[in-house]
């Protein structure tokens, strides 16, 4: 095990700037209610040589999981609340990506996780920060794999966990949760009526709001997936990352782990961020094609892209800026494409992952058509969620 100190960190406010100790069991500013950030200090680990400096963040190489990395993990725990989450493995879509004209194309698959989607990666920093400060009683909105995960881990932590849910959450996505033994609250109405109800109760009865969107904290566990395709690809990582985004915890937190590995000395160059959305909910897109600083209220529709549902992403502002920054862009895709391509992964690639994921793929050929991303490229898509997640669209038919 890494026995390295961590690097110093605190709270600060995105909102009014206010610093606060990363101690207590906060989740939003107590001045103005803003978003929290977690600020680390790299400075000590920057000054370190070189190769030193690579094998502090790179972590016991007999270790398993993202919790190598924390030597930039700001948790003091050196019993983490984990299940070997993390470590996913990068493939080479060779049939797909002949098909799309990138013969350079490559898939994350974040679904090998403890319970089968990239929300592991956050869930295990949040979860062993809120035991660290406290916690006994977490309440979390979700439409399915974020409850899933914070179930998981709150009962491996002993910590009791409420799930709200939308109503129309997928019948295994709620099941799983239950499973796990938290209490689930069905909500009816928007995807935004379910966070209000769930922030609701945390301040009437002052439990600790959990929420993926918000805490900061789940931000540094998705950051690891920076740190793991940096070491993949030999710290050169590919010039395109395309992440599905609803409210961006995987999106930002590969953009905040590029960058620190960036300020590390460790990469010359970062990738460019690309947002992938369904056409029927796409703020985040509306906002890069019209040149917006911040997302704007847009009408939405009923998609198959469930995961990335959010009309009004709590950290939208965040999210447009770090793909910009990044000299990424993005692009929205309808339903009968986001079908067509879960399918062409299963049947071309053998990967069956839910319409969630498959959204990144669908937006290949715009990004392509836009000049966004060039044939020659290596582009890396994260595949974010497993496909038995969410089976209420499979066809019972057999491909053709
Ligand atoms: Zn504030």
């Amino acid at each position: 095990m890494n026995t390295q100190p961590r690097v110093p960190a605190s709270l600060s406010c995105s909102c009014c700037q206010r610093e606060l100790p990363d101690h207590q069991p906060l989740w939003s500013c107590p001045s103005c209610e803003g978003l929290l950030e977690v600020r680390l200090d790299l400075s000590p680990l920057a000054a370190l040589p070189h190769d030193e400096r690579l094998m502090v963040v790179r972590g016991d190489p007999g270790e398993r999981g993202l919790w190598r990395f924390r030597a930039v993990l700001p948790v003091d725990s050196d019993d983490p609340v984990s299940m070997g989450e993390g470590d996913t493995p990068v493939v080479h879509l060779r049939v797909l990506g002949e098909r799309l004209g990138l013969p350079h194309l490559y898939a994350k698959l974040e679904f090998f996780s403890p319970t089968a989607s990239f929300k592991d990666r956050g869930t295990t920093a949040m979860v062993t920060k809120a035991r660290e400060v406290g916690v006994r009683r977490l309440v979390e909105d979700s439409s399915g794999n974020a409850g899933a995960s914070i179930a998981a881990y709150c009962a491996r932590a002993g910590i009791e966990a409420s799930i709200y849910v939308p109503q129309s959450a997928p019948a295994a996505k709620k099941a799983q949760i239950a499973f796990y033994g938290a209490e689930v609250v069905p909500i009816g109405g928007t995807r935004d009526d379910v966070t209000e109800a769930a922030m609701g109760r945390c301040r009437l009865d002052g439990a600790y709001y959990g929420s993926h969107n918000w805490n900061p904290f789940f931000l540094e566990g998705t950051k690891t997936f920076a740190y793991e395709v940096a070491e993949q690809f030999d710290y050169n990582p590919p010039e395109h990352i395309v992440v599905p985004v609803g409210n961006g915890s995987l999106f930002l937190g590969s953009w905040r782990g590029f960058g620190e590995l960036k300020e590390l000395g460790l990469l010359e160059r970062l990738p460019k961020m690309h947002v992938a959305q369904a056409t029927g909910c796409m703020p985040i897109v509306d906002a890069l094609e019209r040149e917006l600083e911040r997302t704007e209220v847009i009408p939405t529709f009923p998609t198959v892209a469930g995961g990335i549902s959010i009309g009004r992403p709590s950290r939208g502002q965040m999210i447009v800026s770090a793909a910009r920054s990044s000299g990424g862009s993005g692009a929205a895709a309808p339903d009968q494409d986001i079908l067509r391509f879960q399918r062409d992964l299963a049947t071309l690639e053998g990967i069956f992952c839910e319409p969630t994921s498959a959204t990144a793929f669908a937006v290949l050929p715009r990004l392509l058509q836009q000049g966004a991303i060039r044939s020659e490229d290596r582009v890396l898509v994260a595949v974010t969620g497993m496909g038995l997640k969410d089976t209420s669209v499979l066809e019972v038919t057999p491909a053709t």
